[in-house]
């Protein structure tokens, strides 16, 4: 399949004569690092899988180099980009291309569901590194009727995503993307990849959205809550740390009595399991 993607604009030389003929400059505020190797964009829609009329919901499509992959694999692209700006250069880029829609505006406000409407979709970004976070774990929060997300990320990010739990990168991010998805990095990408060249490794990293979660919880809200607590505070112990986050103490002790844990333990070195009894002890 990925043999047939070939996006036309996926060089230095299209993507420097777009920027040059709108006038534009990527925006380092808005993490604005534009694609210019089609090796790498097959390398994504490969591992999206998509086949025909997949509906695939595409986070800052730039000037339309992965959009233009996406479309070509067959895709339903909806793409919501915040740059003003880029519209213009995306109705020219993107003309010749069937069942693209762009909406302009920001992805942590827009009413996805809306703009989504019925049945399942992917996700498939080169995301803006200054909001990844805050990016996935809107997506995966709100319960959208996503079954995979594979997407560009600065690879230290990726590192955490996949940690286990026991090292510095284990944290809430690890926890939240291990509870709802199983993710795996894909493809490594150096910062020659882009224009402008980003100060970091990339890597493209595949979540398979979970049809149930790896471990249960009674409540998860409160299993999320206690997670947060683990990692918001990690130098302490995780008693302590979730004291200082307002559980109270008696509960708290109580619970780590009742599943036999050591209440001096730190939060990161607990799996989603343990987290999990360490919650459903304190419903
Ligand atoms: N997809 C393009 C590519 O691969 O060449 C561009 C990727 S660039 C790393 C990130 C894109 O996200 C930029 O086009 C930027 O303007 C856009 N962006 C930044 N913040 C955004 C937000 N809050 N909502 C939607 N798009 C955003």
């Amino acid at each position: 399949m990925s043999d047939r993607i070939h996006p036309q604009i996926a060089s230095r030389e299209a993507t420097q004569h777009i920027l040059k003929a709108f006038h534009l400059r990527a925006s380092k505020r808005l993490g604005q690092n534009f694609l210019i190797d089609g090796s790498i964009v097959r390398g994504i829609v490969e591992a999206a899988e998509i086949a025909p009329k997949d509906k695939v919901l595409e986070i800052g499509p730039g000037i339309g180099t992965l959009t233009q992959g996406l479309a070509e694999a067959g895709a339903e692209v909806i793409a919501v980009e915040l740059d003003k700006k880029l519209p213009e250069v995306l109705a020219h880029t993107l003309s010749g291309y069937d069942h693209v829609r762009i909406v302009q505006g920001d992805i942590l406000k827009v009413k996805l569901p809306e703009i989504m409407g019925d049945g399942s979709f992917k996700v498939v970004a080169n995301l803006p590194y200054y909001i990844t976070t805050p990016i996935l774990m809107t997506l995966l929060e709100r319960r959208l009727p996503i079954t995979r997300i594979v997407t560009m990320v600065q690879k230290e990010v990726a590192e955490r995503m996949t940690a286990p739990p026991g090292g510095k990168d284990y944290g809430a991010l690890s926890v939240a993307v291990q509870y709802y998805t199983e993710p795996e990095i894909v493809l490594e990408v150096p910062p020659e990849s882009f224009l402008p060249a980003p100060e970091v490794d990339s890597v493209v990293i595949s979540c398979r959205v979970r049809e149930t979660p790896p471990v249960r919880v009674q409540d998860e809200k409160l299993f999320f809550r206690v997670v947060k607590a683990a990692f918001g505070q990690r130098r302490k112990t995780l008693s302590n740390a979730m004291k200082g986050a307002g559980f109270e103490k008696a509960k708290v002790l109580e619970a780590f009595e009742k599943v036999g844990m050591d209440a001096a333990r730190r939060g990161e070195t607990l799996s989603l399991a343990e987290f999990a009894r360490l919650a459903d002890a304190l419903v």
